[in-house]
């Protein structure tokens, strides 16, 4: 809680850049004449009442008769169309000399402003920002963190405009964030352009810090709130992390790195050089908790190559109102989940076999969906909008995760790369190319890039790999693939004989009701439907607990009296129990590995097989 007064802080005009010529001639010429400059101010007087304000300075060399103002509808890393103008309100606009102008909104994320030609207009609103995820906004009393995307407006087709961000914390906050400071003035950053802008997440509050550097490049992490974290061991296994990431591509693309933590929920969303996370507070012990929080860091971090700057086709320069639709997701967001431990494994926080266990079971969640039949990588990708960030009872049936299976598949890639080059090359080199000749020759690359450039790795077609596993559903042949470097999986079915109805159940405040109802379940064949709430159990009340016991007596073909609430109306359903499938998987040596096999294992693990 804070209890110091509020400091003003002297707000000065940002430095003014040249002047572009008087009489413009060429359409270049033009083009920059028409850019204003951006100045915007955020302020955060009323914590408690959660609205943060915002002045934005438009000036021009000869103003417009009308300016079209927007806010973006998304935030890059996060593919739903959120619509963050619901919480702007307040909205005004004046000229330099304070007579008012009018507006209106012409649809539901545009203001248009009657500027008349004005050379100087100054707009004010607040936003309501009472939601702490890493891409929406929170301002109480113990904070201000927020998403520039989620509070800035934009002027329409001025989004390579550059923009200065002045802030007037409340009381003694401090400010972090991933933009550059503007010389010569206090708490005033500077954005190029508005993809860098809305890139670049604020957190204003009393928070901890502690500095360091990797490869001479000043890094820090930043913590919202107090928890169980040793900051002095995170800097020291973030920095072997971010070490990991550089000897990938030889080097670190930004001045300096920012890690934003609010220890509250769960999360991250990478930027260009910063990342927003938050984790539990008191989620950093024991070291299997901890390493969650690193495999999160790592996420975040490789982004910064792997999305950021290695770009897929749709992703970058941004339609902010609009979705942008890519089939890349899975290579953006599941090559970076396979990445994570492959860096704590690389820098020597996690055992090969730790590695192999959180891989194996990706696998088992994978091979437990009806839905990897139903829906490929490059379709989920695209879907992400409509599909990912909404899933409801019937996912499990017809959906993938793009992260989860495109880290299996981002796996099972790199291995299969590993075997042809002997290896020689690996997912590394597929990274580093994509990197040295799409992005920093300012281009992004497409599904076929990603194609030609495993195949350059590989020497070898790879089409097979790609039209079944990454185009197609086919259920993949793990052992095929891991017997390359020595390893084989182990399934086993541990629960074969016990009897089990097969819903996802979910217990709430003595209810027992069905979430959801995997495909090819004696739930499913039965016609159990997700919502009913199972009330007894061969006239007994129904609980997780007491079905774990009853059914434990039970063998599959066994028959219940099911009494059941579907909607309002109870009915007893007479159901007969089944064997559960669930299998686990798991990673074990190969009997009789050969010499190439221990020698590809080492390369892959740095262990010896
Ligand atoms: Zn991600």
């Amino acid at each position: 809680m804070l209890t110091i007064a509020t400091i003003l802080f002297m707000y000065q005009e940002p430095q003014a850049r040249p002047k572009p010529a008087k009489e413009p001639k060429t359409r270049a010429e033009q083009t920059r004449a028409a850019t204003p400059e951006i100045a915007y101010t955020v302020t955060m007087s009323k914590p408690a009442t959660h609205l943060l304000e915002v002045e934005m300075r438009l000036k021009w060399p000869a103003g417009p008769q009308s300016v079209d103002l927007k806010m973006p509808v998304w935030t890059p890393g996060s593919y739903l169309v959120r619509e963050y103008a619901r919480h702007l309100q307040d909205f005004s606009a004046k000229s330099a000399s304070g007579q008012a102008l009018g507006w209106r909104k012409i649809n539901k994320n545009t203001w248009t402003v009657d500027s008349k030609g004005a050379g100087e207009i100054v707009v004010s609103y607040r936003v309501y920002s009472n939601e702490l995820t890493v891409r929406t906004n929170e301002l109480n009393d113990e904070h201000a963190f927020w998403n520039n995307g989620a509070l800035l407006l934009f002027p329409k087709d001025q989004l390579k405009a550059p923009s200065t961000v002045a802030v007037r914390p409340y009381g003694k906050w401090k400010i972090a964030t991933g933009l550059p400071k503007v010389a010569g003035q206090t708490n005033a950053f500077r954005a190029e352009n508005f993809d860098v802008l809305y890139d670049s997440p604020f957190e204003v509050s009393d928070f901890n810090e502690i500095a360091f550097n990797v490869q001479g490049k000043p890094h820090r992490i930043v913590m919202s709130g107090e928890g169980n974290y040793d900051l002095r061991q995170m800097a020291k296994d973030v920095a072997k992390i971010a070490e990991e990431g550089y000897k990938i591509f030889g080097e670190l693309p930004y001045t300096d790195y920012t890690f934003i933590v609010n220890l509250r929920g769960g999360g991250g969303l990478e930027h260009l050089n910063s990342t927003a996370l938050q984790w539990s507070r008191f989620g950093f012990k024991p070291q299997s908790r901890y390493n969650g929080f690193l495999n999160l860091v790592a996420h975040e971090y490789f982004h910064l190559w792997n999305v950021k700057r290695i770009r897929p086709d749709a992703l970058g320069p941004f339609d902010y109102e609009n979705e942008n639709y890519t089939k890349l997701l899975w290579v953006a967001e599941g090559v970076t989940s396979y990445y994570e431990s492959l860096l704590l494994r690389r820098a020597g926080i996690i055992s090969d076999k730790e590695f192999l266990d959180g891989k194996a079971s990706m696998i088992e969640q994978l091979q437990a969906r009806p839905g990897r039949f139903e829906t490929s990588l490059e379709e989920a990708s695209m879907d992400a909008w409509i599909k990912y960030y909404r899933q409801d009872e019937n996912s499990v049936n017809n959906q993938i995760s793009y992260y989860d299976k495109g880290d299996v598949v981002g796996m099972m890639l790199d291995i299969t790369i590993r075997t042809a080059s002997g290896g020689a090359k690996s997912m590394d080199d597929v990274l580093r190319f994509l990197y040295n000749e799409h992005f920093k020759k300012g281009k992004n690359y497409t599904p076929e890039d990603l194609q030609k450039a495993a195949e350059m790795m590989a020497g070898k077609s790879l089409d097979d790999f790609f039209t079944k596993y990454v185009r197609g559903e086919a259920e993949i042949d793990y052992d095929s693939i891991m017997n390359g470097i020595g390893i084989k999986t182990n399934v086993t079915e541990p629960n074969k004989g016990r009897a089990y109805i097969g819903a996802d159940l979910t217990e709430e405040a003595g209810k027992l009701t069905i979430r959801a109802v995997a495909a090819d379940t004696p739930a499913y064949e039965q016609g159990l439907n997700s919502g009913d709430q199972i009330v007894a159990v061969d006239g007994y009340r129904a609980s997780q607990a007491f079905l774990q016991s009853y059914l434990s007596d039970k063998k599959p073909a066994d028959k219940v009296k099911l009494t059941i609430f579907r909607f309002d109306k109870l009915r007893d359903v007479v159901f007969t129990l089944g064997g559960n499938l669930r299998k686990d998987y798991g990673f074990a040596p190969l009997d009789n590995p050969t010499a190439e096999q221990r020698k590809l294992y080492q390369g892959y693990l740095n262990a010896e097989l």
